[in-house]
């Protein structure tokens, strides 16, 4: 059987922030949603092969090769310079990999992971390669015990969902907004679909974490906060809810002017879910 290939921008190796334990991290090229505050824009494209980054890059790793730009890892530096040239907010380091390159990875960094979390990007847009890779983790004895995590905007539909969460063991679901008409502005998509994602994610006892980013004067008002509130009282249960802070670092466009949203009040609104009832309510660890 032939096994999809994936676009992945980037491998961690370890991280320690992408869910339970010791992570390694797969950023898939490509996005649904165009965030104005994403953290990783490079990621939301898929490369046309125009070639307007290579004359960016300062090492001549990046080359025109038969109308398809060439990336040599052996000669990046890193510097980023062909990202910020790229006129998608695509990447041409975005290489493609098989799910036996992954297990590869994985077999060679074992001892020191609790699991892989697939994030973005947006993951579920190659759920094929996704289901492909985490059902051959879990059917590999090396790997037994490496936990499988999805890190998604949730915009995957409820048959998608059907057959990816088989497989996985978590999933981390980004809320950006619950007024659909902020959410549109702020991603260019409904969040009908995200709010479902969380519910079905939560009733197959998948939903290890719903992630809420706190901009200020757009997702910190008191409106969504209720809306918040009332959406994870009616999952129901236990919910662990991790409240990110804005900080422009990473963004582009208008995003780099906004402010950070202030501590206190990241800390006020945990207090108010935890005085709600709600939680385990999990705050930034690092403020910018
Ligand atoms: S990040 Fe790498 S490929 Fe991109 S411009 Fe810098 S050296 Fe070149
Ligand atoms: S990464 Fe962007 S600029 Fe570079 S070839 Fe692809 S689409 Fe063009």
């Amino acid at each position: 059987m032939n096994l999809p290939l994936a676009r992945i921008s980037k491998i961690l190796p370890w991280s320690c922030v992408d869910g339970p334990g010791n992570r390694m991290v797969l950023f898939m090229q490509g996005c649904n949603f165009a965030c104005a505050a994403c953290h990783n824009p490079h990621t939301i494209g898929q490369c046309n092969d125009c070639g307007d980054c290579i004359p960016a890059c300062p090492t001549a790793a990046l080359t025109m090769v038969a109308g398809r730009v060439v990336f040599d890892p052996s000669l990046c530096t890193q510097c980023d310079d062909c990202l910020k040239a790229c006129p998608i907010s695509a990447s041409p380091m975005a290489l493609p990999y098989a799910v036996a390159d992954i297990l590869t990875l994985l077999h060679q960094n074992r001892a020191f992971l609790s699991g892989i979390t697939v994030s973005g990007g947006e993951p579920t847009l190659q759920s094929g390669f996704v289901r492909a890779l985490f059902a051959a983790i879990h059917a590999d004895p090396a790997l037994t015990g490496l936990t499988c995590f999805i890190d998604s905007n949730g915009h995957l539909g409820a048959q998608g969902w059907a057959a990816l969460l088989p497989v996985t063991d978590g999933v981390m679901l980004d809320i950006k907004a619950f007024e659909p008409a902020l959410h549109f502005a702020m991603t260019g998509r409904s969040n009908a679909r995200s709010l479902s994602s969380a519910r079905i994610a939560h009733a197959a006892g998948k939903l290890y974490e719903l992630r809420y980013l706190m901009i200020p004067d757009q997702t910190d008002s008191d409106a969504e906060i209720r809306q918040l509130i009332r959406f994870c009282q009616d999952l129901g249960g236990p919910l662990r809810i991790r409240l990110n802070a804005f900080h422009r670092q990473g963004t582009a466009g208008a995003a780099q002017n906004w402010p950070s949203i202030p501590r206190s009040r990241v800390e006020a609104v945990g207090e108010r879910l935890g005085s709600e009832g709600l939680g385990p309510v999990i705050l930034p660890t690092v403020w910018l």
